[in-house]
């Protein structure tokens, strides 16, 4: 065996090992708004298009008071936070199963990226930051799986190859949720 060889060969079992690490951090998840019930978003409203500049609507919004403390919908690594034109104060997130988790329209965000976290910590507080600016204050949560799903491409929706990409963050949490509410979240800022 050439050394070349074994170099490949050793970055493809560490380059495995890594996408088995990450498809195994926990995937439960919470509501990712403190206090929020399956009624605060409307499910109908994913996929729903014509939907501002992104044409069709890629998460839900879940709406509560401003200020309302925004939860880490799972366990993950805080990978991106920042401020956008359309997504306002935005938290990204990578779960388990390779799920990144996109919380957007925060009033202000109250972690780093790097940080690990576990589900229901804090991640900020609900706003209207970005595009949502003058209209009620809400979470979008848009839930993207990175490795692709041939099997949701739907051909009689827009943009529908982003399906395979792009979960329904509602149906996600419903069948974990039901209809049950968070009754405590974990702070670490306090
Ligand atoms: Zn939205």
């Amino acid at each position: 065996m050439t050394i070349k060889y074994r170099k490949t060969i050793f970055v493809l079992l560490l380059l495995s090992m890594l996408v088995a690490l990450v498809y195994l951090i926990p995937a439960n998840m919470v509501i990712p708004v403190q206090n929020a019930s399956v009624h605060d978003w409307n499910r109908d409203t994913f996929w729903y298009q014509p939907w501002g500049k992104s044409g069709v609507h890629k998460g839900i919004d879940i709406f509560a008071t401003m200020n309302t403390p925004v939860l880490s919908a799972s366990e993950g690594l805080v990978v991106y936070t920042g401020r956008l034109g359309i997504g306002g104060n935005v938290v990204a997130i990578l779960g388990g199963r390779w799920r990144l988790h996109y919380y957007a329209h925060l009033q202000s965000v109250d972690v780093r990226a790097g940080q690990w976290l576990r589900a229901a910590e804090i991640i900020g507080r609900v706003g209207n930051s970005g595009n949502a600016k003058g209209k009620p204050p809400h979470l979008h949560y848009s839930l993207l799986s990175l490795l692709p799903r041939p099997w949701r491409f739907d051909g009689s929706v827009s943009q529908g190859w982003k399906k395979m990409f792009f979960l329904d963050p509602g149906h996600e949490l419903t069948i974990q949720q039901g209809s049950t509410r968070i009754p405590l979240a974990i702070d670490k800022t306090e």
